[in-house]
């Protein structure tokens, strides 16, 4: 029997009806998470984001704490253990504010409860896991150095043995929420292979500068550490952590969340734009009207569609226990890739409104250039999908 039903015509904001693929626990994820986003951090962010920081990142963190963000795939120590798309559903919410805001949860808990949760000890767990969840603690994660990014395996960060002690001695660079953190994951070389450290603030020797001038991720606090001589007990090291792979599949955990992350910020984008091109009228009608505005708009509402429906297909892939790192590379790669198409169209739709801080456009397109940057670059992973299709390593 056929249904002559005439189907619902597309929603302009879900064109693809891919949210209607969620659970009820994802859409009440979803839901909270988007209404804190747009009530508490969207009325701020340009704001911060002139200002180039975070004003208070402690309230912020509590803030995150008190939602459930924080760490909240993580199982047990306080974390929220939800699925791997209620977890880029958070991502998606908070991205479409800003990237900044995303990158603080993602570095907490994707990155530094993520290294203590998969490689510490029950006593390191049991320490700092808790208050990081609440947002108690802050936490960051030192892989890149000056000199050693793309290639971290050529990192100059050394851990040495003295006695039972380990004394590190390097700089950490692009450190997010390095100078406001309570508690540092850093990565260093040692006589058995690359291992991580957990360093609390304050120890003797271990410093944190912020990083000034930066044109891209500006509500967001960037730090260089330095580790000069400190002097860590024998139980600072992450018992589990062995290679360069240890900080790579946290690498891998965080850049999971960009997928999504970076379809809220396209998101966020096409929909500043289709609003403002109902309501901008030039040559007497509104420009949506204008056969160039809507070949944009249609190319961002792809673009936004097809991200969406690529990061619910990775998340359901992770939940099932069958997401390669190679699947998070291509959701990185394709992703960012579509929020930068859609964030440079919806700018220009925007006309000179475009370049202010009114909008947030511009503000979504310079932060996608680190978005692009971090995490691995578009090239890094263009390199990983084209070894994971032809089984031929072109990385050096
Ligand atoms: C705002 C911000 C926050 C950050 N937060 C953190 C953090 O919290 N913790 C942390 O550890 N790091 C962090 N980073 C660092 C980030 O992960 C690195 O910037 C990134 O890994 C790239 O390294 P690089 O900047 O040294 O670039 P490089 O590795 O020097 O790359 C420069 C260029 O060369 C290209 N390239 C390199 N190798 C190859 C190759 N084999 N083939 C082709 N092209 C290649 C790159 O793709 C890029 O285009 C952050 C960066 C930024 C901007």
């Amino acid at each position: 029997m056929s249904d002559h039903r005439k189907p619902p015509a597309p929603d302009p904001h879900d064109f693809l009806a891919v949210d209607s693929d969620l659970s009820d626990t994802e859409r009440d994820v979803r839901d909270a998470v988007r209404t804190f986003a747009r009530r508490e951090l969207l009325p701020n962010v340009a704001d911060w984001f002139e200002a180039g920081t975070l004003p208070d990142p402690r309230g912020l963190a509590k803030a995150f704490g008190d939602l459930g963000v924080l760490g909240m795939h993580l199982e047990g120590y306080g974390c929220g253990g939800s699925g791997a798309v209620a977890y880029g559903l958070a991502c998606r919410e908070l991205e479409a504010v800003d990237s900044g805001l995303r990158s603080f949860v993602s570095v907490q808990g994707s990155l530094a409860m993520a290294a203590i949760h998969k490689f510490g000890s029950e006593e390191q767990k049991g320490e700092w896991l808790p208050r990081m969840a609440a947002g108690e603690a802050i936490g960051c994660f030192g892989l890149t150095e000056p000199d050693s990014g793309s290639d971290p395996g050529s990192m100059r960060t050394r851990a040495r043995r003295d006695g039972s002690d380990w004394v590190l001695d390097g700089t950490k660079m692009w450190i997010t929420n390095g100078s406001v953190a309570d508690v540092a994951v850093v990565w260093a070389a040692t006589d058995e292979g690359i291992r991580g450290f957990v360093v609390p603030a304050g120890t003797p020797g271990f410093s944190a500068n912020t990083v000034h001038k930066k044109l891209s991720l500006r509500a967001s606090i960037t730090s260089e550490l330095v580790l000069e001589g400190v002097r860590l007990p024998a139980d600072a090291v992450l018992p589990g952590s062995r290679g360069l792979g240890s900080p790579l599949s946290c690498l891998n955990e965080a850049r999971y969340g960009i997928v999504w992350g970076a379809a809220g910020a396209a998101r966020a984008c096409y929909e500043a734009a289709l609003e403002y091109a109902l309501s901008r009228e030039q040559f007497g009608r509104p420009i949506a009207g204008f056969q160039l505005t809507q070949r944009k708009l249609a190319d961002m509402v792809v673009d936004v569609n097809h991200a969406g429906m690529t990061a619910l297909r990775i998340g359901r892939l992770k939940d099932e226990g069958r997401a390669h790192h190679n699947h998070v590379s291509f959701g990185k790669f394709a992703n960012v890739a579509a929020a930068q198409r859609v964030a440079a169209a919806a700018r220009s739709v925007h006309g000179a409104n475009g370049i202010t801080l009114e909008y947030p456009v511009m503000r979504h397109m310079v932060n996608l250039e680190t978005v692009a940057t971090y995490e691995g670059t578009e090239e890094i992973h263009a390199l990983s999908i084209g070894q994971a299709v032809t089984g031929v390593s072109a990385f050096r």
